[in-house]
């Protein structure tokens, strides 16, 4: 490496502006350097109150005594040289303004030794001036330690966040960056105490497992995927790992720490109705391309980028997410069919009626719901799941959970909600495609109602017959039901349908599509409850119905099907590992 100052053409073509707004932009900026020296090593240390000391140290490159001197003033860089350069960024640094902006406005210390030099040089300097250089015996690598910082700037100190959010942030900076770059192994310590050490993780997995703790690793959902020169890799969080800020949406673009509007919107997209409004998956996206498709060059912190095709990137992030989310769903499916369930099942079946409904478990329900009908015999049910053979051992615990084995432990599934996202996605079809089954009733039904909920019936009359209603007025005010969606169950003789008036009513401030809302208020109110016993037959039904859906996680207000609970979790907590 050899610096070089940068021609005053180039300068003007770099975003310039503050980069050291704050304590924490000092540690990103030195580690930062650290990563582009190719270290494998990075300790942070940091001092209390933060401006008082920050220490940074590598056991990378190195710069020779020429370097050295060169890298404390402006636009002197070796990570650029000409203009086409600059429209393919391959280091994390590139515009030579960061040492010199420390040294600045702070006491500054920096020691390096090149790997093919026998000393090391020492440079000590005040408010940007030089006043020490000298010989100093070290390993290779570099250190910089920034004291004092701002002394010289009293109004810019007393401007700074509290202490703990400062900190806080440097934390975030040093995970974010061990995220991207797992090789590395990162120590940071507050004085001596250490907060983190982030040895070198063989594989990105690893290095999640450090960070997030092994039983949030888990749960996550990995991603790798190629595409047109574009690589998504990276774990995403399901509808049980959600947060309340996008503070957990952490996106890389090679290798660099993020924000990008565009992405978080790709995300938003793929999860669509998964997660509510108010709630963000948990994540980490890293995006490589080739450098010349994203310019970095558009704000002086770097944090911000532009792709020069937003949209290819926007729908390649958006497709890869959403079919990784789908992939996990039918593993999961293939885990309930695990084939030792099915023995589970035969003790089921052979305990007495009496010991069973203590544990929770339904004896298969032989009330008809409709005309012998069960709740989820409707036209087209798999077949093999009407002999007994083909079910899965599973439990209904309180009438409210559906629990099953699975491979590496236990999921449970909330059967209202999964339920609802059944009718959600099969409402959400029957609404654009035109028709679903209607079941005739034998004894039509009259319902009346007042002039208001009436008039809101003639509104979405049409997509209710598609549902699978039929329906006639009968005089003002008045229906006469004579038919309701095959395999409904919870029509409660009429019941149903005030419900939907009701909710369409409601709802009908909200932005969303008459044809959205109906299908929600409809998949909510015509799903089983909390309280409705299940014959084994029927909980199989859902399960395999839900894992058919194309977003079985969560119902459509974004609450989790189903939770899991592993082995280990188990383990632990018996304290059995
Ligand atoms: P930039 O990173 O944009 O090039 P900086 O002001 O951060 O600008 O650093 C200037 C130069 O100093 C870098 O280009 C690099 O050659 C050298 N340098 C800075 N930090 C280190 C380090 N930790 N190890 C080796 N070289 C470094
Ligand atoms: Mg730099």
């Amino acid at each position: 490496m050899k610096i070089r100052r940068l021609s005053e053409e180039l300068v003007s073509k770099i975003a310039a502006g503050e980069i050291i707004e704050r304590p924490s932009s000092v540690a990103k900026e030195l580690i930062e350097n650290s990563i582009d020296a190719g270290a494998t090593r990075i300790t942070v240390r940091v001092g209390d109150p933060l401006y008082a000391e920050i220490f940074v140290s590598d056991d990378g490159c190195g710069m020779s005594r020429e370097d050295a001197l060169l890298s404390l003033e402006r636009h002197s860089t070796s990570k650029l040289s000409g203009e086409e350069d600059l429209l393919a960024i391959r280091t994390l640094g590139f515009r030579g303004e960061a040492l010199p902006s420390i040294a600045q406005v702070s006491k500054l210390l920096l020691s390096t030794r090149s790997k093919d030099s026998l000393s090391g040089t020492l440079i000590r300097c005040t408010a940007g001036k030089v006043e020490e250089v000298s010989e100093t015996g070290m390993a290779p690598g570099t250190t910089v330690t920034v004291r004092d910082l701002f002394f010289n700037t009293p109004v810019r100190r007393r401007f700074l966040k509290s202490k703990s959010t400062e900190f806080r942030h440097v934390i975030r900076v040093m995970s974010s960056n061990a995220l991207s770059f797992e090789k590395i192994h990162f120590v940071l310590k507050q004085n001596e105490r250490e907060l983190l050490n982030l040895p070198s993780a063989p594989r990105l997995f690893d290095r999640v497992v450090s960070l997030y703790g092994l039983q949030t690793a888990e749960q996550l959902v990995p991603v790798d995927s190629e595409k047109e020169g574009m690589r998504i890799q990276g774990y995403l969080g399901s509808a049980e790992l959600s947060r309340t800020s996008s503070e957990h949406q952490l996106f890389f673009v090679n290798g660099r720490w993020i924000a990008s509007a565009t992405l978080i919107f790709a995300l938003r997209e793929a999860y669509a109705e998964l997660l509510p409004r108010e709630r963000y998956p948990l994540c980490m996206v890293l995006l490589s391309l080739a450098p010349d498709k994203v310019d970095v060059n558009i704000h002086p912190t770097k944090r911000e980028v532009r792709f020069v095709d937003e949209n290819l990137v926007r729908a390649f992030v958006r497709d890869t997410v959403r079919e990784a989310l789908r992939k996990t769903s039918r593993a999961i499916l293939s885990d309930v069919m695990f084939p030792g369930a099915s023995k589970l099942e035969v003790i089921l079946q052979e305990t007495p009626v009496g010991s069973e409904a203590s544990l929770g478990y339904e004896p298969p329900n032989t009330q008809a719901f409709f005309s012998g009908e069960t709740l989820f015999s409707y036209p087209g049910a798999p077949a093999e799941l009407e002999g007994e053979t083909a079910l899965v051992a599973l439990w209904q615990l309180h009438k409210a959970y559906v629990l099953a084995q699975i491979k590496g432990g236990l999921v449970i599934i909330d059967q209202h909600a999964a339920h609802e996202r059944i009718l959600y996605e099969e409402a959400r079809k029957a609404l654009s495609k035109g028709s679903s089954p209607t079941q005739q009733l034998l004894f039509p039904l009259m319902i009346d109602l007042t002039p208001e909920e009436f008039e809101i019936l003639l509104d979405i009359e049409v997509y209710l017959r598609k549902l699978g209603f039929d329906m006639k007025a009968s005089g003002r005010s008045r229906i006469m039901v004579r038919g309701i969606p095959a395999g409904l169950r919870a029509w409660q003789e009429g019941q149903l349908l005030r419900d939907i008036i009701d909710s369409t009513m409601k709802e009908a401030v909200e932005s969303r599509s008459l044809e959205e809302r109906l299908a929600r208020s409809f998949a909510c109110h015509a799903a089983v409850k909390a309280g409705d016993g299940l014959t084994l037959q029927e909980m199989n039904h859902l399960i395999d119905r839900l894992f058919g859906t194309s977003m079985p996680q969560g119902d459509p207000h974004g609450r989790p099907t189903f939770i899991r609970i592993s082995l280990e979790e188990l383990d632990r907590r018996f304290g059995r590992s």
